[in-house]
């Protein structure tokens, strides 16, 4: 007999305004960041939340039509971020002191933090955290709001000459009188370890040219792919969203593992018909559950990187985080899917470590 089912999921943007315009000035990510961005709250009086038939079929999910794609039975791997992180950070451990007993380096990660904002000061007490589980030291230097760009530079340039220092972050954002452009440029490329130095990023664009440090969200991405043994070669994907720091390295990277991509932005018309056509679909837009199950192929693997607080009365935070894409009609009609959170979340910190031993590595030559 059959069942009927409601899905949780919010309209997209294209199909009505089911999102609030109310805003929070940050929100915890749950690799323990509170990044400052506006965030758009959606509402609970969802106007299409949907009922569906449980008894529909998989090929009538496929159709197109969103009711159709949430009917069939979940069929789709979880790709557990979570424990994949946990597994790389163990890994990441056992390497730093394989090194410390070969060579006595432990690697070094310094962080500037300018100002007292409440989100930037969580931000880096999790990053001690996590790099004090696997073994990295952290230092850290705390200037006041009205510091000047020069005690900034001061700063970068003495972490720059410091040999214990093997990674630098300079934690965002930075005061409004600061020039973010000048200070980011100014960390060696050696120790650009966010991976967002212009020539990392350039160098990543190129063929036959290597970056010394790739982006940590989209490095997590791959990570998850290969991870799940993933075939990337000669697929078709799909990155939702093009921001320097998510959608284009995302796209860069697919592309330097032979997948034929495709960039859908919000200038995209009937993104849904290109997101259809991937196998491989990353998702980093910031708006949630924008991704119906009508936007996957049947099969695809889906990332989701999006991160979206949405009011919850029942949640004593008064919210919940979901992602970019409808999760309950992913995992009907994709083959994989990254929950959030526990997805791409916890790589992101991983990420960040990885690439502070991989520099330490490089720096001393150790193999
Ligand atoms: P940005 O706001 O910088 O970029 C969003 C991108 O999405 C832009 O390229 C924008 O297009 C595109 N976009 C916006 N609306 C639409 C739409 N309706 N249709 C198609 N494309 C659209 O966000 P970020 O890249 O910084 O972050 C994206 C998401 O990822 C957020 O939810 C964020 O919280 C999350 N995030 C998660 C991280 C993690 O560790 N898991 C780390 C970083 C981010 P256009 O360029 O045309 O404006």
């Amino acid at each position: 007999m059959a069942s009927t089912l409601f899905t949780d999921c919010w309209c997209s943007s294209s199909s009505s305004s089911a999102t609030a315009n109310r805003f929070v000035p940050f929100h915890k990510f749950e690799d323990g960041l509170l990044r400052s961005r506006h965030i758009r709250f959606a509402t609970t009086t969802n106007p299409c939340r949907l009922r569906i038939d449980a008894s529909a079929s998989a090929a009538a999910a496929a159709s197109g039509s969103p009711s159709a794609a949430v009917a069939a039975e979940t069929t789709a791997k979880i790709i557990d971020g979570k424990s994949i992180a946990k597994q790389i950070k163990d890994e990441i451990a056992a390497e730093i002191s394989r090194m410390k007993d070969a060579i006595g380096v432990v690697p070094g990660l310094a962080v500037v933090l300018v100002g007292d904002r409440k989100d930037s000061a969580t931000y880096v007490r999790n990053k001690k955290k996590s790099c004090e589980l696997v073994g990295i030291n952290s230092y850290e230097v705390h200037l006041p709001e009205d510091s000047t760009e020069q005690e900034v530079l001061k700063y970068i340039s003495g972490f720059n000459d410091d040999p214990a220092v093997h990674g630098i972050l300079v934690q965002l954002p930075l005061p409004a009188h600061m020039n973010e452009q000048n200070i980011l440029n100014a960390v060696h490329i050696e120790k650009d370890v966010d991976g967002f130095h212009p020539v990392n990023i350039g160098r990543l664009a190129m063929r036959g040219r290597e970056p010394l440090f790739v982006p940590c969200t989209p490095k997590g991405c791959i990570e998850l792919l290969h991870r799940y043994g993933v075939d990337i070669k000669g697929k078709r994907a799909v990155v939702i969203g093009r921001s320097n720091i998510v959608g284009m390295p995302a796209a860069l990277l697919l592309q330097r593992e032979d997948a034929t991509v495709s960039v859908v932005h919000s200038r995209t018309k009937n993104p849904e018909d290109i997101a259809r056509e991937a196998d491989i679909m990353i998702s980093a837009v910031g708006q949630p559950n924008m991704v119906r199950g009508n936007w996957i192929k049947p099969g695809a693997v889906v990332i989701d990187v999006g991160i979206n607080p949405v009011e919850d009365t029942n949640s004593p935070r008064g919210y919940r985080l979901v992602g970019d894409v409808c999760y309950e009609e992913a995992c009907k009609i994709a083959s994989a899917v990254t929950p959030v959170p526990g997805g791409v979340g916890p790589m992101t910190i991983a990420m960040l470590l990885s690439n502070t031993l991989a520099s330490a590595k490089r720096m001393h030559n150790f193999k």
